[in-house]
């Protein structure tokens, strides 16, 4: 069996993994894992698309969408279009572990953060600001798929979404099967881009399913990218994907898609493969 590996997107998804890993060498569970990882980019102000400093909507207002999957259990919790609240991979785990729903919304999702402790927070900065006057495009999401010493595994996302959205919109990132997926016995994948193509094709959900079938991680993503691009064209979706074996592998429609890999000891990033240059 294989040690620890966890996988993420983007650069920023190095303090992810390492993150991640660090949750399990302290002794957390796969759900530990994801949820830690999460939470460093989430914190991270420099990250314009994550948690706090992350892109407004189209009205100057912050709206998070986030999920958790536990892959021994098929549970799923995820939170879209919250307000004011900087974890919004929290509350998910707490929809997933104290209610009996998968996707709490808008006023009820904050509500209910509310409720169980989480503090309200203003979730601009002084750049998100000045980018949203400037009205600049910015979009990415942090996806962890981790597995731990003992064949459990995890999967996550939390994003601000498409940039100056419409409020109330909700991406792929929330949605079980689209933005994230994970099953113990297969393994799991996550999904960054555009979440209006990540969700028709119910991609992380296909990528897994292609892993079942016998595809390696990469050859899965591969796959379901060239399925969008043949009736899409050069969309922006990319995927990350890790198997029961510790496999892992990423790949994008356009070529620019780095992400990160980390197992005991060490961390990297990696170029995802891709089927056009841009
Ligand atoms: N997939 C996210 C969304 O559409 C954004 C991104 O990952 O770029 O909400």
């Amino acid at each position: 069996m294989s040690g620890p590996v966890a996988v993420a997107t983007w650069r920023f998804g190095k303090g992810a993994v390492e993150g991640a890993l660090k949750a399990l060498r302290d002794g957390g569970t796969a759900l530990d894992a994801v949820e830690a990882g999460i939470r460093v980019v989430e914190a991270d102000p420099e990250v314009d698309s994550v948690g706090l400093g992350g892109a407004p909507n189209s009205e100057g207002v912050v709206e998070l969408d986030a999920a958790m999957m536990e892959g021994r259990t098929l549970r799923v919790g995820a939170v879209a279009a919250l307000r004011d609240v900087l974890h919004p991979i929290s509350v998910a785990r707490k929809v997933m572990e104290e209610t009996q729903h998968v996707l709490l919304v808008g006023e009820g999702a904050l509500k209910f953060a509310l409720e169980h402790g989480f503090r309200r927070q203003d979730l601009t900065t002084e750049e998100s600001r000045r980018k949203w006057r400037e009205w600049k495009d910015a979009h990415d999401t942090i996806g962890l798929v981790v597995l731990d010493g003992e064949g459990n595994m995890a999967a996550g996302c939390s994003t601000s979404g498409s940039a100056y959205k419409l409020p109330g919109r909700v991406g792929d990132s929330p949605i079980v099967g689209a933005g994230l997926y994970v099953d113990d016995d297969v393994g799991g994948a996550a999904a960054t881009g555009r979440g209006e193509d990540i969700m028709r094709y119910c991609s992380c959900f296909l990528a897994v399913e292609h892993m079942r079938r016998g595809l390696s991680p990469q050859e899965a993503c591969l796959e379901v990218v060239r399925r969008i691009y043949e009736r899409e064209g050069k969309v922006s979706v990319y995927l990350v994907a890790l198997d029961r074996e510790g496999r892992y592998g990423a790949a994008g429609i356009k070529k620019g898609f780095p992400y990160a890999v980390g197992s005991e000891g060490r961390s990297l990033l990696l170029e995802g493969a891709y089927l056009v240059e841009g």
